[in-house]
This record gives structure tokens, sequence and C-alpha cells, in this order.
């Protein structure tokens, strides 16, 4: 059988919340998929502050190194706002993505047909989005050097870098696209190659690994040009390819195009143990009672069993199971769905977890 080590931090908020029912849909999918996964669980963020003054602790990092994947729920409370920013919880999450060298963040953004009404955008031109962004998460102008404040020529003076080096593009390029080439074939290359030099080089480089995956089509666009593309027409997007500082931002731009944060898985992969988290904060205002919705959770689930345990039917049952339970117009409160049937965090991922095993064993049947 089929082992499998998950480190869970369920973090702050609602992270606990939504935790728990990935957990739940684990253990539930355990038995049907000959696999055992086996749970430890750490603190993290603030939970991790209030118990040891720090917000990850070194003895995390290192079993989540040695583990197969990490499920991360959320990390962030109010009361830890004025803290030093070694002291803030999300200082944490920095942490653990540099200690696992998760250098390629998957941000997928799709619309579930029920939802088109939940989008700012009209429904004509949101239903069908179906696209993916694929961000460089650990290089670029987050990471550049020389980078901090100074004074010039008497004034107050502040620099960032942004760098990347041929062999950082070429790591992602090749991730984004294996990626289109399971998808539907179509390559979007983001940059500002008309202004930045870096980004003359991500082009080349681009360009370069292209070659190497003659099937999957490859155009480059500018930055700003995306960012208008995105609600202009979102549908001509399959896979999104671009750096740390263009990816952050695009990334929360198609994001609200689908309705709720709490509907947006995300995967965060590496060479080492992958990340997989919602996209969502800890949401205090809604902490501890049962309001949180549990798709995102669930959805990273299905993620982990596409990108990393080369499960594929596991993440279909999912995502089949998620788009079910919304059509039958079972949702959490986010969603404001006026005839629906709204449920708790807990009934929400009990519904989908049921369904989803159901459509598990109905594919094995079906092969
Ligand atoms: P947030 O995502 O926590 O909440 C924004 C809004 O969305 C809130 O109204 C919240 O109730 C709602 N919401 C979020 N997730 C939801 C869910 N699953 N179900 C239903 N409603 C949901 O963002 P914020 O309020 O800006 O940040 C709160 C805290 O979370 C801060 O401390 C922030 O630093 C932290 N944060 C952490 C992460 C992370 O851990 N990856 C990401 C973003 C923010």
């Amino acid at each position: 059988m089929e082992v499998k080590k998950i480190i869970t931090l369920p973090g702050d908020g609602i992270g606990p919340e939504v935790v728990a029912q990935g957990v739940a849909l684990l253990k539930a999918f355990g038995g049907p998929l000959e696999m055992r996964f086996e749970f430890e669980e750490h603190p993290a963020g603030g939970a991790c502050l209030k118990q040891y003054n720090e917000p990850i602790r070194e003895e995390t990092l290192e079993a989540c190194r040695q583990a197969d994947a990490v499920l991360l729920g959320a990390v962030g409370a109010p009361e830890f706002d004025n803290n030093p920013a070694h002291l803030r919880p999300e200082k944490g999450l920095l942490k653990l993505r540099a200690a696992l060298g998760v250098y390629c963040n998957l941000r997928p953004a799709r619309l579930y047909n029920t939802l088109a009404d939940a989008s700012p955008l009209k429904k004509e031109i949101v239903s069908g989005i179906d696209l993916m962004v694929v961000r460089e998460l650990t290089g670029g102008i987050y990471f550049g050097e020389p980078a901090g404040f100074l004074e010039k020529n008497g004034l107050r003076t502040s620099l960032n870098t942004m760098v990347y080096d041929e062999n950082e593009i070429r790591r992602i390029a090749r991730k984004a696209f294996e990626l289109a080439a399971k998808r539907r074939g179509h390559l979007t290359s983001v940059d500002k190659a008309n202004v930045l030099t870096v980004s003359q080089l991500w082009r080349k480089v681009v360009d370069e690994v292209a070659e190497e995956y003659p099937n999957v089509t490859l155009s480059h666009m500018l930055v700003d040009n995306c960012a208008m593309q995105l609600v202009r027409n979102p549908r001509q997007f399959d896979v999104i390819l671009t750096g740390n500082l263009f990816g952050d931002i695009l990334s929360d731009e198609a994001s609200v195009l689908t309705g709720s944060i709490g509907m947006l898985p995300s995967a965060s992969l590496g060479d080492g143990t992958p990340l997989y988290e919602p996209v969502h904060g800890s949401a205090p205002d809604i902490a501890g009672q049962n309001k949180a919705n549990p798709v995102a959770m669930l959805a990273s689930l299905a993620m982990m069993f596409q990108y990393s345990f080369d499960r594929p039917e596991a993440a279909a049952a999912i995502e089949a199971a998620i788009e079910e339970m919304l059509e039958a117009g079972f949702h959490t409160a986010d969603l404001n769905l006026p005839d629906g049937h709204c449920l708790g965090t807990k009934e929400m991922g009990e519904k989908i977890t049921g369904t989803a095993v159901k459509r598990l064993q109905e594919s094995f049947a079906t092969v």
C-alpha cells in the first residue's frame, strides 16, 4: 500500500476549520485509492508565536522537508499586527516557502457555472473561464539585491533589484510548458520586454525552452496588456507564465473573476516537498463560527492528487463533487446564492467528501 506522509499546518483563524475538512477527505479517500495518509500536525503562524514565540520552528521546517506534501490552512491574526517583521505570522509562511524551495506557484482560476453571477464581470465575459497562472515564487524583485533605503544627493532614496538568471527562468518555463501540454496546449508568457532588460532575457529563454515543446503554442504578452485582457476576454487564456511581481498582481486579478476567495486553491512546487494551501487568509471575522468555505482547501487537495501524487482520477472526483454540490444549490454563506441551501464549513465539507468518494468509486467501476 502506498503511504504518504502529510504535514498539516492549520495555522490561525479559519485555518484549522478548513484543514480539518481536508484531513477528513484524505482519510475517506485512503480506502478507495489503496493509499494510507499519515498526518503530523505542527503549529505555524500566530499559533506558533503563542506557543514558542517564533512564527515557525526549525523542527517543523525539517519535518516538512521530509514529508510527501504540506497542507497549510492560513496564518495571521490581528493581535500580531503590530509585531516586528520577524515576529509576524506571515514570516512563518515566507520561511516555509524558502525552506521548501517552492519556486513555482500555480493558481488556477476556474468559474463554476453556478457562480457566474458572483463574478464582478458580466456573465457572457466570464462564463467558461479556466486558466492557470504560473508564477515564479522565489526570485525576481522580491528577493533581488541590492535592496533597501539609502541617502542619495541628500534625499531619502530606496531601491529594489529585479534580477533573474537564465536557470531560474528555464526551470519555471519548463513547468509551465509541461502544464500547458497537459491542458489546452497554449502558453502566454507575460513580461515587460519593451522596457526591462530582465524581461528581454526572460523572453529569449522562454523562446529557447519552447523548442522542447512543439505541441504547445507560445505567445508573449506585455503585462499591461495582460491586465487588460484578463477583464476584457479572459477565456483566451490557458496557461499564463510570469515572474514574481507580475504574477502576484495578475493572479489576484484572475482569481477575483471567479467569485469568492473561499473557492480558490493553490499549489507551490519546487524540487522537494510541495505545499498546498487555499489562496485565502485566516479570515478572523468569521473564525470559529463554522462559516468558512472549505472549497479552496478541498480543491487544493485535487491539485495535490493531480500534480504530486499522480492520481488524476482522485483530482477529477473532488472537482466533480464540488461542481455537483454547487449545482445542487449547496453553498457556504460567502457565496450568497439566493435559492440555495446555506451550510456550515463542516456540513459543506462532508457533502463534498461524501460525493467525491462516490465519484471516485464509480470511476474505478467504469475502468
Ligand atoms: P482573508 O482572505 O483572510 O479575508 C478576506 C475576506 O474574505 C474576509 O471577509 C473573510 O471573511 C473572507 N474569506 C476568506 N476566506 C474565506 C473562506 N474560506 N470562506 C468564507 N469567507 C472567506 O484576507 P484578510 O482579511 O486580508 O487577511 C486576514 C489575515 O490573513 C491577515 O492577518 C493576513 O495577513 C492573513 N493572510 C494570510 C494568508 C495566508 O496564510 N496564505 C493569505 C492572505 C492573508
